[in-house]
C-alpha cells in the first residue's frame, strides 16, 4: 500500500490464524467464511483502489445471532473487525486489515416490510439503495437519496457513510431519510434506535450512527422513509461560456427563494467524458454545465422553469434545453450519473475528491483548482453537487508511471485544504475513511478530536471495530479521560500515530 501507515498487526492473532478461521467456521457454517486467499481476493479493496490489503479473513453472516456471534467472539479474542457493504466507499473505509475480520453484511440482502400508510420500508443493510425504491415503485413511492452508486451501494454502506445524492439538495442526505436502525455492539449486544414513528426521546442516536463510518456498531437492520412521486419533475441542461457565471447562477437560483430538486455542475473535461460515453445531448461547447431539475405540481413546475430560464439568460447563459419526456429527463441524468466511470475512460486511473464550501465561493475554488493543476502536473476534472456546495473534483493520474500517485494525493490534499481554507469541509458524503484521516487536523483540532474520540470508546473502548479509519492517531480509551492539552504540544507521544 503507498504510503498509508495502518494499526500495526497483531502478530498473536496472525500466528492464530486457523484457529481463528475453524471457531468463525463454527458460528457461521457452510460458505459463510472465506479463508482461500484467491477468493479474498475480491475483498482487498473498495471504490478507492489505489490502495489493497488482503484481509485476515472473510465472514458473510446471514442472522442477527451470527453477526452477534462473531462480533462477540472478537472481542473476547482483541480481533479487529472491519464491516463491509457493497465495497464502493471512495474513502477506503472498507479497507480491510491484515489481522482484521472482514465482515461482509451482504447477505442481509431482502426488503422486510412495506408499510405505506406510515412511508416506511423496514429492510436489511445488503439491500442496494436502489432496491428500496424498485420495491415501491410500482405504489408510486421512491426513496429520495440517490447517490450516483445506487444501483450497487448498500443502504448500509449509505448509513455508515451518510451518503447523498443529487435530490440531496431538495430532499436531505441519508440522515434526513432514516427513521430506525438495528445494530449490533462489538460486544455482541443488539441494540435498537428509533423507529416508525417521528420523533424519539433523549439523545439523537440515530444521527450519530449515521455517519459513524462502521466505527461504532454494525448495521443489521434500517428503517427509512419513503416519498410519494412528485406529480412532474423535468430538468433543464444549461450551458455557460465560464465557471464563473455558471457559479454565479447556481447562487441567484437559490437566492430567488427556488429549490430545485437537482442542481448539478460538470465542468468542459466532465461534460466531454459523460457525452463520449453516455450521448445525453450536452453542449459541448460550453465551459460549464448546469443540469437543474423541478419537480411538484406541473403549474408549479412550469412557473418556476420560467424563473430559471430568465435567470440563467442574466448569466449569460449560452444554451439551454428543457426536458420534453421522461426519458428524455433520465438521459439528462444518465450522464451525470455515468462521470465517473466515464472520467475513468480518459484515464487509466484517477481519484475522486469530495469536500463541501459555501456556493459562494466556487468561482474562486475553480480557479485555484487549475493553478494546483498546474503546480502538481495533473489533470482535474470536476463534477459536484452545485446547489449545495458538494465538490468531487476528479484527479487524472496514472498509477504505472512513478510518482503520479503520491502527486495525486498531494493534489487532493491541497484542495481539501483549499475546502477549509474558504470556509468548507473537508468532507461532503463519501465519508474520511482513510482518504482524509491524516487531514482531519486541518478542521479539527486535539481537543475535538479528543471530544470524538470518547464517543467512539463510549461504544468501542478496545477499539476493535474499524480501527484505522476517520482518527489520524490512536488513543488508548482510558488515557483520554485525562487528556489535557497545553500549548498544542501532542499529549502521549508514545501512542501510535499513522
Ligand atoms: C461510481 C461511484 C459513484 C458514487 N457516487 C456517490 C454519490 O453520489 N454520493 C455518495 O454519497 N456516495 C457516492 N459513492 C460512494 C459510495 O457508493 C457510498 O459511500 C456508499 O454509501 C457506500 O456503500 P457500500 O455498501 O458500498 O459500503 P462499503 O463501501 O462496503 O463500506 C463503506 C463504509 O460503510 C461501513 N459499512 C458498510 N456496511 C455496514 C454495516 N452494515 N454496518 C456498519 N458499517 C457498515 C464500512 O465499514 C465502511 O466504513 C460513489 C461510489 C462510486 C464507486
Amino acid at each position: 500500500m503507498s504510503g498509508l501507515k495502518m494499526p500495526e498487526a497483531n502478530r498473536d492473532v496472525l500466528s492464530r490464524r486457523a484457529e481463528i478461521v475453524s471457531a468463525l467456521r463454527a458460528i457461521v457454517p457452510g460458505e459463510g467464511v472465506i479463508d482461500a486467499r484467491t477468493e479474498m481476493r475480491a475483498y482487498e479493496t473498495d471504490a478507492l483502489t489505489a490502495y489493497r490489503q488482503m484481509p485476515l479473513v472473510v465472514v458473510l453472516p446471514e442472522t442477527v445471532e451470527q453477526v452477534s456471534r462473531v462480533l462477540r467472539y472478537c472481542f473476547d479474542n482483541g480481533i479487529k473487525v472491519v464491516p463491509r457493504g457493497a465495497g464502493t466507499s471512495l474513502s477506503g473505509g472498507a479497507l480491510p486489515l491484515e489481522d482484521g475480520v472482514l465482515l461482509s453484511m451482504m447477505k442481509f440482502n431482502r426488503v422486510l416490510d412495506i408499510d405505506y400508510s406510515n412511508r416506511a420500508v423496514v429492510t436489511q443493510p445488503g439491500v442496494t439503495n436502489l432496491g428500496i425504491t424498485r420495491a415501491v415503485e410500482h405504489e408510486g413511492f421512491y426513496y429520495a437519496p440517490d447517490p450516483s452508486s445506487q444501483i450497487a451501494c448498500s443502504i448500509g454502506g449509505n448509513i455508515a457513510e451518510n451518503s447523498g445524492g443529487v435530490h440531496s439538495l431538495k430532499y436531505g442526505l441519508t440522515t434526513n431519510n432514516v427513521l430506525g436502525l438495528e445494530m449490533v455492539l462489538i460486544t455482541g449486544e443488539v441494540i435498537r434506535l428509533g423507529g416508525k414513528h417521528l420523533d424519539a426521546e433523549g439523545y439523537d442516536m440515530l444521527a450519530l450512527m449515521t455517519g459513524s463510518e462502521g466505527l461504532l456498531a454494525v448495521v443489521t437492520e434500517v428503517t427509512v422513509r419513503i416519498l410519494q412521486k412528485p406529480e412532474t419533475a423535468r430538468a433543464v441542461l444549461v450551458g455557460f461560456a465560464t465557471s464563473e457565471s455558471a457559479g454565479r447562477c447556481v447562487a441567484e437560483i437559490i437566492g430567488a427563494g427556488i429549490i430545485p430538486a437537482g442542481m448539478e455542475m460538470m465542468d468542459r473535461p466532465a461534460i466531454h467524458a459523460a457525452e463520449d460515453f453516455v450521448h445525453a445531448g450536452y453542449p459541448l461547447d460550453a465551459e460549464a454545465l448546469l443540469i437543474v431539475e423541478l419537480d411538484g405540481p406541473e403549474a408549479e413546475v412550469d412557473h418556476l422553469l420560467g424563473e430559471v430560464a430568465a435567470i440563467a439568460r442574466r448569466n449569460g447563459c449560452t444554451s439551454s434545453r428543457t426536458s420534453t419526456s421522461e426519458a428524455e429527463r433520465a438521459t439528462f441524468w444518465a450522464g451525470r450519473k455515468a462521470a465517473f466511470p466515464a472520467v475513468g475512460r480518459i484515464s487509466p486511473d484517477y481519484l475522486c475528491m469530495d469536500g463541501t464550501i459555501p456556493r459562494k465561493a466556487l468561482p474562486e475554488v475553480l480557479s485555484r483548482m487549475q493553478d494546483l493543476s498546474k503546480k502538481h502536473g495533473l489533470r482535474v476534472a470536476n463534477v459536484f453537487h452545485a446547489g449545495d456546495g458538494n465538490l468531487h473534483p476528479l484527479i487524472l493520474y496514472d498509477a504505472n508511471k512513478l510518482g503520479e500517485l503520491d502527486a495525486a494525493e498531494a493534489f487532493g490534499a491541497d484542495i481539501l485544504r483549499l475546502c477549509v481554507h474558504v470556509g468548507g469541509v473537508l468532507t461532503g458524503e463519501h465519508g474520511v475513511g482513510v482518504e482524509k484521516r491524516d487531514l482531519m487536523g486541518e478542521m479539527f483540532n486535539e481537543i475535538d478530536l479528543a471530544h470524538q474520540m470518547r464517543v467512539k470508546c463510549a461504544f468501542d473502548d478496545r477499539q476493535l471495530l474499524n480501527p484505522g479509519k476517520v482518527f489520524p492517531e490512536l488513543h488508548r480509551c482510558a488515557e483520554l479521560g485525562r487528556m489535557h492539552v497545553h500549548a498544542g504540544a501532542l499529549p502521549f507521544p508514545d501512542i501510535p500515530r499513522f
